[in-house]
């Protein structure tokens, strides 16, 4: 058992096909009742996965018949959650193998299942766990994390999350939790808006929990799961049995903890939680969209309980962060991202990691598709959608060159000549950086209002103002000055 143990531990953070279809079985489970589920997935296997196509393997043609008959809809939405592909607007294509050998999934896939017939994690008691008084255990005794409504993404690890200014904070906040829970921050509040990787943080402190202490009792859950869960119990006079699984936990993970805003009675409920667990030194992690001072109606002695401990924030990533982001999700897919793709993406989309990941997933698609290089042309037509959602306003080139003359008082002839003296290369590199930023222009178009320069020139400008923009006063206010002119409409 030991030994399976450390061989999943090791597992983790490569994608190996198993566990992504470990993953997928798992949302399967929640859509499916449980005898279908072991009856037609039981032995399965993913043979393959070349985003859109999933290749699963079954044991006979009849069996892939079937499948392919009647839950092609729960395939494709259990595989979706793991493909991020919704963000494409593509649907996940699946072909079946026949492999007589297939062996049954290896892991006890199947939870427990309550009185309804619903997998549950509450419903669950483990005879191996005699040790724990409350009656669930949060694992199986495999090594498997059970500790969830099936919710855990294996792929949310800590290895797995990029760190850089705006996170790296939150991140190590989280593994400092794991390594000494109940003591170093309690309870850890971490907040920012939504994509920047609070549920990933949440849902990798439980596995390096679960790693580090394979007989805890860890609860995982979004705050509806919280809520609703409270409200069944009042309906059904089981309070007792909701306070017992959620007291007894050893640490409790709640995602979106901002929900219970104007939920007074959750509210009243959470709070008793808090105070059991708190004074019994089991570790809390919570996460929400604001500081607790800003959920709305949040009852005082919550606000202040939510601040004893660690509140962090996590901030949407920089440039060099998102650049490192998409190469990471770009290898992990099998893909070298050249790095002018990865800068085109990464300026286009500024504020939403989830969205960098649908953008690289789609670049990537777009160009195996087509079996062509992934240039930023091509990157930047596959990405048309993701790149006018941004909120950001556009002007006409000869709106901005006329802007950045003014204000820098240099001349559009010079801008456009080959000079290199500082009074004129200045301009012309913030006129490029702006181009990037307020037109829809690609580094060539952008260079060809320049003389006609390449792409890696305007690349170069572009990088140069941007290291610029942060640290030189000067650059700052030029900068500053110019948007302001044109948004005054002087032009
Ligand atoms: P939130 O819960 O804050 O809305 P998520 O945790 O769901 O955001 O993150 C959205 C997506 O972005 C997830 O797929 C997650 O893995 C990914 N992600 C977020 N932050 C990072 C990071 N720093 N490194 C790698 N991936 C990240
Ligand atoms: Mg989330």
């Amino acid at each position: 058992m030991s030994e399976d143990r450390r061989s999943y531990d090791n597992a983790i953070p490569v994608p190996a096909l198993g566990t992504l279809w470990i993953s997928v079985l798992k949302s399967l489970q929640r859509l499916l009742q449980p005898a279908h589920f072991e009856t037609w997935f039981r032995r399965s296997a993913l043979a393959s996965i070349e985003e859109p196509l999933a290749v699963v393997v079954v044991p006979n043609a009849f069996c892939a018949s079937w499948l392919e008959r009647y839950y092609m809809k729960e395939l494709q939405t259990a595989l979706r959650e793991h493909m991020t592909l919704e963000l494409v607007n593509r649907e996940p294509l699946v072909r079946f193998s026949i492999h007589a050998e297939v062996p049954s999934v290896p892991f006890d896939a199947v939870p427990t299942t309550d009185v309804e017939g619903r997998p549950s994690v509450f419903a669950e008691r483990s005879s191996t766990s005699s040790r724990h008084e409350t009656p669930f255990a949060t694992k199986s005794s495999d090594g498997y994390l059970r500790s969830t409504d099936g919710s855990i993404n294996t792929l949310y690890t800590f290895e797995q999350f990029v760190t850089g200014r705006s996170n790296e904070l939150a991140h190590a906040a989280a593994q400092g939790v794991v390594e000494s829970p109940g003591r170093l921050y309690n309870p850890f509040f971490l907040y920012g808006s939504v994509g920047l990787g609070k549920t990933h943080l949440l849902q990798a402190a439980s596995h390096a929990y679960l790693l580090k202490y394979p007989d805890a009792r860890i609860l995982y859950l979004p705050c509806e799961t919280f809520i609703n869960h409270f409200i069944s119990a009042l309906e059904e006079g089981n309070l007792n049995n909701f306070r017992h699984r959620y007291r007894g936990a050893d640490m409790i993970l709640i995602d979106d903890i901002h929900l219970l805003a104007n939920k007074e009675r959750t509210q009243e409920e959470f709070f008793h939680t808090f105070n059991v667990l708190y004074n019994a030194g089991k570790q809390i992690i919570l996460s929400s969209d604001s500081p607790p001072v800003d959920i709305p109606s949040l009852q005082e002695r919550l606000v202040s309980r939510f601040k004893w401990g660690l509140v962090a924030q996590i901030e949407p990533p920089d440039f060099e962060t998102r650049v490192a982001i998409l190469r990471r999700k770009a290898h992990y897919k099998g893909f070298e991202l050249p790095l002018e793709v990865a800068h085109y993406i990464a300026e286009n989309i500024t504020s939403n990691i989830r969205e960098l990941e649908g953008a690289v997933t789609k670049a990537i698609g777009v160009a195996r598709l087509n079996h062509q290089q992934l240039t930023p042309e091509l990157a930047r037509e596959a990405l048309r959608d993701f790149v006018t959602v941004a909120p950001q306003k556009r002007y006409p080139m000869s709106e901005l060159i006329n802007a950045v003359c003014r204000i820098c008082n240099a001349r559009l002839q010079d801008l456009q000549s080959k000079k290199r003296n500082k009074s004129i290369v200045l301009p012309r590199q913030l006129a490029m950086f702006l181009a990037r930023e307020l037109t829809t222009l690609s580094l060539d178009e952008i260079g060809s209002y320049f003389g006609g320069r390449d792409h890696s020139t305007v690349l170069y400008g572009i990088d140069k103002v941007r290291s610029l923009e942060s640290g030189d006063v000067e650059v700052a206010e030029l900068l500053r000055r110019i948007r302001k002119d044109l948004a005054a409409g002087n032009a």
